[in-house]
């Protein structure tokens, strides 16, 4: 497909050809995009998907790519970055609203100093606001859908709808955006006004046990597996004796036994292989069966 030619009466700004998609996450893995937007308004990002839908171009979005594994052969046709380029907060009352490229930790740092609680606990997940809520992401009892107030989400042919958070059919890492393959604009949270020094020490706690639990040095894309009813995938895992265990560069952390790292330049197809022993493994000694929660995408 000639895509120089589709996109170049567009107004979009920031597009390129067969740029490395390992560079946009997390794991570091991952071939070429065939393009590569990034818009930087609303208005851009209904653009690019009326341009793709007219042209039968298929779209992926990725945010700050860290819950995806992504193909060695890349992603045919267009990749949507909604990352930093698509970034925004604002705070009226006890209300913030930020555009879904926006780190999650920003708006939780943004939200604290404001003297508003609510976001402590998911203030360390790697992702933004628009990963978060199509994850509903979670961490330490606080999970997205506990805040969220509504989505301004975009369809694959560029129509835009409103939801409230009753309508997003939350659950564990789950919400209405993969059932619709719909695209995050922007999301609204109501947060609680709080004793500033009690919310600090709140960040503070979770961004400690975070940092002394989790290998945040090293390629990954955090739990690589979902938390299995009756137990927990690291536990798990350390009790197979899978602590640091290495095929290649793909390796068990030894700080957390959830994490699956590339130690190197793992390739996605070595990532899978290796993710499916410790599944088999698991399964072998334990009885449990581990169900993948990073994102698997692309030319496969
Ligand atoms: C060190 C580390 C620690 C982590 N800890 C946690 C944790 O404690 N809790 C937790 O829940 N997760 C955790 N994660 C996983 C990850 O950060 C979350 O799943 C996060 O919500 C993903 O956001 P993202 O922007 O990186 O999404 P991506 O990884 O880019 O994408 C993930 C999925 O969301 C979709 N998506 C992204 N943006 C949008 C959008 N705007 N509209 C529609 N769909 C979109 C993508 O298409 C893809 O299917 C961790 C990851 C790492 C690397």
């Amino acid at each position: 497909m000639d895509y120089k030619n589709i996109y170049a009466n567009s107004g979009l700004k920031d597009i390129s050809y067969d740029a490395y998609l390992k560079d946009y996450t997390s794991f570091g893995i991952g071939g070429k995009a065939d393009v590569l937007i990034k818009p930087t308004t609303e208005e851009e990002l209904i653009e690019v998907l009326k341009i793709n839908s007219e042209n039968n171009i298929p779209t992926t979005i990725i945010g700050r790519g860290s819950n995806l594994l992504i193909s060695d052969k890349g992603i045919r046709g267009a990749v949507v970055v909604l990352a930093d380029n698509y970034s925004d907060i604002k705070i009226e009352g006890k209300s913030l609203r930020a555009l879904s490229g926006t780190a999650l930790k920003d708006a939780a740092l943004a939200s604290i100093k404001e003297s508003l609680t609510g976001m402590e606990e998911i203030s360390g997940i790697p992702g933004s606001i628009g990963g978060g809520v199509a994850m509903n992401a979670g961490a330490y009892g606080g999970e997205i859908k506990d805040i969220l107030v509504s989505v301004r989400a975009i369809d694959i042919e560029g129509n835009v709808h409103e939801f409230n958070n009753e309508d997003m059919h939350f659950s564990y890492r789950h919400s209405r955006i993969f059932e619709e393959d719909l695209i995050v604009s922007s999301a609204t949270f109501e947060l609680r006004e709080g004793d500033p020094e009690e919310i600090k020490a709140k960040y503070e706690d979770f961004t400690h046990r975070r940092e002394s639990k989790q290998p945040l040095d090293k390629k990954s894309a955090g739990s690589t597996f979902k938390r299995p009813e009756g137990s927990y995938a690291s536990k798990l895992i350390d009790e197979c004796g899978l602590r640091g265990y290495r095929v290649g560069d793909c390796q068990v952390s030894e700080k957390h036994c959830g994490f699956l790292i590339n130690a190197g330049n793992a390739t996605c197809r070595e990532m899978l292989d290796f993710i499916n022993e410790v599944k088999a493994i698991v399964k072998e000694k334990t009885g449990f069966t581990l169900e993948r929660e990073v994102k698997l995408i692309g030319d496969l």
